[in-house]
């Protein structure tokens, strides 16, 4: 059978163990980033040795790595740049994640990797597409105020590939463009240190009139799901989409990519995802914790719909139990990372895209004494499931 053309499934690896699930989850690239020159220094990140041996682990399963280098960076910065590009080099990484001009020019003196530029630099139309092209850029991550349609003109007219973001969190400013962190926390957002104050709530008063207050969350945005435009995001021939959330959880990165993964293998052989589809997926985006959904500005611009001022917090009805270090005729062994009881109910998200129900009916430790509960940190044996697999993640509803 023929298979339709569809995007590539670019997921987020703020580590190496979620590099390894978000190949194993059906990642066609992972976007990675150093200790330095990111914008996540919240992350994890990954020492060098640890992006050689992600590299390896990607390549060997047909996944790209990107890595990002899109901090703004300032002179002192370079000094050990030089040293880090060359080395990205010689691990082979696929495409570096760029918004400097600057750090462009070194990307190209000291490597042969290829140039992506980052959605930092702001490209929101086909003639800027074009002079990156001209610098030697690739491909453009798009920033979220591009709508599909006008991402497929820029693709079409820039004569360039485009990556668009698909799900995850939003900025409230032009993509990273913002200093709100840099003022209130003393915490730069464009070296990586967004403390996502956009998301708080803020109080105004008329100056004339003080008793006149508001209260609210003014500039906290609902969270980006694109799953029921992939249709759209495929027709228009968007190269790559992105799934933000590189500080995200295990738990968050397996969910999502195995959401699109799905989707997108459906759309290989299928015009739609049909709505039966299209329900069980959403239903799993609702089982990690998010936000209040939205399309922002993929249809049409961004406005006031997309403010989410209900609640400070995120809806979260599933957490993750841990995940699966042997199955076998016998027995689970899982890595526990919150606790769990026996009589509980947990759910096994599958790499083979099927989710497992899975009675806990015998419950041990890892010295084989029988237990009622598990505890974070510990090892535990549970009664076996046909169909799970090492590496599994197992999660369990929040009650
Ligand atoms: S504070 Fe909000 S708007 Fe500013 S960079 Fe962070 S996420 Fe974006």
């Amino acid at each position: 059978m023929t298979k339709l053309w569809v995007p590539e499934l670019l997921s987020p690896a703020g580590n190496l163990e979620k590099l390894k699930i978000a190949v194993n989850y059906g990642a066609n690239a992972v976007y990675v980033g150093g200790q330095k020159f990111g914008l996540r220094s919240a992350a994890d990140n990954f020492t060098m040795k640890e992006l050689e041996e992600g590299v390896e682990y990607a390549h060997t399963r047909e996944c790209k790595v990107f890595v990002v280098l899109n901090s703004f960076l300032h002179d002192e910065d370079f000094l050990e740049l030089a040293d880090f590009i060359t080395n990205l080099d010689r691990i082979k990484v696929d495409a570096v994640i760029v918004s400097d001009i600057g750090v462009i020019q070194w990307v190209q003196e000291y490597s042969s990797i290829e140039i992506h530029l980052s959605t930092q630099a702001s490209c929101l139309n086909a003639q800027s597409a074009k002079f990156w092209k001209e610098q030697g850029v690739s491909r453009v991550v798009l920033g979220r105020e591009v709508s599909i349609a006008d991402a497929a003109k820029i693709r079409q007219e820039g004569n360039i590939e485009v990556e668009l973001f698909v799900h995850g969190s939003m900025c409230i400013a032009y993509s990273g463009n913002c200093i709100i962190s840099n003022f209130t926390q003393g915490r730069d957002s464009n070296r990586g240190g967004c403390a996502h104050s956009c998301r708080f709530e803020y109080s105004i008063a008329p100056k004339a009139d003080p008793n006149k207050r508001i209260t609210n969350f003014f500039m906290s945005s609902k969270d980006l799901n694109g799953l029921s435009l992939l249709e759209s995001y495929r027709d228009n021939h968007i190269d790559s989409i992105k799934i933000e959330g590189r500080m995200k959880s295990n738990l968050h990165v397996a969910t999502l990519t195995q959401v699109y993964a799905k989707a997108l293998a459906h759309l290989q052989i299928e015009q739609s995802l049909g709505e039966t589809n299209r329900d069980n997926l959403l239903s799993e985006c609702e089982k990690i914790g998010h936000r209040a959904y939205t399309t922002a500005s993929l249809i049409s611009p961004a406005d006031a719909s997309s403010i989410y001022d209900e609640r400070d917090g995120e809806e979260q009805s599933f957490q993750l139990v841990g995940n699966i270090l042997e199955s076998n005729e016998n027995f689970l062994l899982v890595e526990v990372k919150s606790p769990f009881y026996i009589g509980g109910e947990l759910e096994i998200l599958s790499q083979d895209g099927i989710v497992r129900t899975h009675m806990v009916r015998s419950l041990q430790n890892f010295y084989q004494e029988n237990i009622e509960k598990t505890r974070p940190g510990s090892l535990a044996f549970l009664n076996p499931l046909e169909g799970a697999c090492k590496a599994d993640i197992v999660r369990q509803r929040v009650l």
